[in-house]
Formats: structure tokens, sequence, C-alpha cells
């Protein structure tokens, strides 16, 4: 779900993920994004981050036992009453950025020495030394 308010912006969306690789993910996106990290709670996997227009934060809730879901709002620092254009330009790069991650997170190769499963941006297996050659 998507809510665009006055120069605020809120979205939620649902994924099949350890809640800890979703939190580390989530920590590594703030990193890609360049923003401030002024508060977190690992506990609770609550982050609150501003940059120069916006305060925002994130939180990551175990919905089912294979399903998590990130909430993030962000809102301008000062309210934009008569100003109803959409402010959703973080809250969609960070869902970019993060499924970018998740991708590479997710995308694997068979090693063809040992047939042990790999991440595709190893470049050497770490079971059994074999060189992986990447065809681009
Ligand atoms: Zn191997």
């Amino acid at each position: 779900m998507i809510v665009n308010g006055a120069g605020g912006c809120f979205e939620n969306r649902f994924y099949e993920l350890n809640i800890t690789d979703a939190w580390n993910m989530t920590l590594q996106t703030l990193n890609d994004m360049g923003v401030q990290v002024d508060s977190w709670d690992e506990e609770n996997h609550l982050v609150q981050f501003h940059n120069v227009k916006k305060q925002m934060q994130i939180v990551i809730r175990q919905i089912d036992e294979e399903t998590i879901e990130v909430a993030m709002d962000s809102r301008g620092k000062r309210l934009l009453i008569y100003c109803w254009h959409k402010e959703n330009k973080e809250v969609e790069m960070f869902f970019e950025f993060f499924e970018n991650r998740l991708h590479d997170f997710r995308a694997y190769v068979i090693c063809p020495t040992c047939g042990r499963q790999i991440s595709a941006f190893a470049s050497i297996c770490p079971d059994c030394g074999q060189k992986i050659l990447h065809v681009k």
C-alpha cells in the first residue's frame, strides 16, 4: 500500500525473508542512500533517519513464519499544507535499492567442481577454491 500525503509518503511491502537479513539489508540500503541515521532499535527493527528535506523511519515486522513487512514513512521537515505534489522520491529510492540488494542476496550459482551453491558474485568457491568465471 502506498499513501501520498502533504509533503510525505508511506509505503509498506511484504517479502519472504528472514527478519535479521532484512534488517541488515535495510541498514546497508540506508548507507547506499547516503542518509543520516538518527537512531536504530535493533530489538524492534526500527530505524529513524533524515536527509536535507525529510524525516524518515522504517520498521520491519514479522508477519508469519516466512513473511516480513517493511514499512517506510517519510515526511517533510516542514509541513507543506498547500502542496500536494508527490513526495515519494526517498520511499521509491529505498525500495528500489532494497530490492536490488535482495536480488543480489538471492542470486547464486553452482560451483562446477564441488556442486555447492555459492553467491553469484563470488570469484572463488569458499569450499573448494575453484575459480568462478562469470558470463556477462
Ligand atoms: Zn566448489
